[in-house]
């Protein structure tokens, strides 16, 4: 498999790490695959979405097997709520558990940012860029997830500027991971989501491919690593995975390959507890 990222396994379990997160040694993470759970069906097998239709009990022993794997108690989780919007949430120990063993007030949130160690953060995905941040200067995490709608506006660049607020981070000093999601080869979008590109970026015929009239192939990997270097982010420290979601559907669960009937992949990373 060729990929910025690297394939691991645990058992039955597969995961993808980003290799410059681990030499870090202050993170445990990784993004999901739909290998090694117990979901059935179309959930089949390591589905981590809720809301998906899935047996409640089977997707949090999924959890427990994903998370233990990467040395996370899973019932520490705090959960975003994606709504495609740019909302960035600061969380702490208040938040831990929030979305997986109570209620949580975390709502309509796209991206999450901590700085305290042992407070896991969790996003979901199918098809959307995962966007992992690291900052092992200040020490600092942030996740957030990019469809089309997010990326337009711009989320990654607004969590790393959210970042920089709370935390002090340099995005010069940050690592970035842009995770498997649908890539170019199989995202065709139509005239409406031109028009918003074309708003947010003025280079985007970079980002694009014109397949026929009023159908282009667009490429979101690219649009979010451009506008993270417009803020400074240095282009040697972001890692692309470079996996289609939709190609590699035999690795991960795909939203527009099946027809929105599918699992939930997630992106998971937590500050070490016992930092140097
Ligand atoms: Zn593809």
């Amino acid at each position: 498999m060729e990929s910025g990222f690297l394939l691991r396994r645990k058992g039955k379990i597969h995961y993808l790490t980003i290799p410059p997160f681990d030499k870090t040694g202050i993170v445990d993470h990784c993004f999901t695959t739909r290998l090694g759970g117990v979901s059935e069906g179309v959930y089949s097998q390591l589905n981590l979405g809720f809301k998906r239709g899935d047996d409640q009990q089977k997707v949090l022993k999924n959890y427990e097997l994903i998370c233990s794997a990467i040395g996370i108690n899973y019932k520490d989780l705090v959960c975003s709520d994606q709504i495609h919007g740019d909302k960035v949430y600061v969380a702490t120990e208040k938040d831990k558990g929030k979305g997986i063993v109570r209620e949580s007030d975390i709502i309509g949130v796209d991206a999450l940012i901590t700085n305290k160690p042992g407070v896991p953060l969790i996003t979901y995905y199918a098809d959307c860029v995962p966007i992992f941040i690291l900052d092992p200067v200040k020490k600092a995490i942030g996740l957030c997830h990019a469809g089309w709608r997010g990326t337009v506006q711009k989320i990654g660049q607004k969590t790393i500027l959210k970042m920089e607020q709370v935390f002090e981070t340099r995005p010069s000093d940050c690592l970035v991971g842009i995770g498997p999601s649908i890539g170019q080869c199989c995202y065709e979008v139509d005239a409406p989501v031109i028009a918003r590109l074309k708003e947010s970026f003025s280079n985007w015929r970079e980002m694009v491919i014109e397949k026929s009239e009023g159908k282009w192939n667009l490429d979101l990997w690219k649009a979010n690593k451009y506008q993270l270097e417009e803020i400074g982010v240095v282009e040697s420290n972001i890692t692309v995975s470079g996996l289609c979601t939709s190609c590699r559907n035999d690795l991960f669960y795909s939203y527009r390959k099946e027809k929105g009937v599918t699992g939930s992949l997630a992106a998971i990373i937590q500050l070490k507890k016992y930092n140097k």
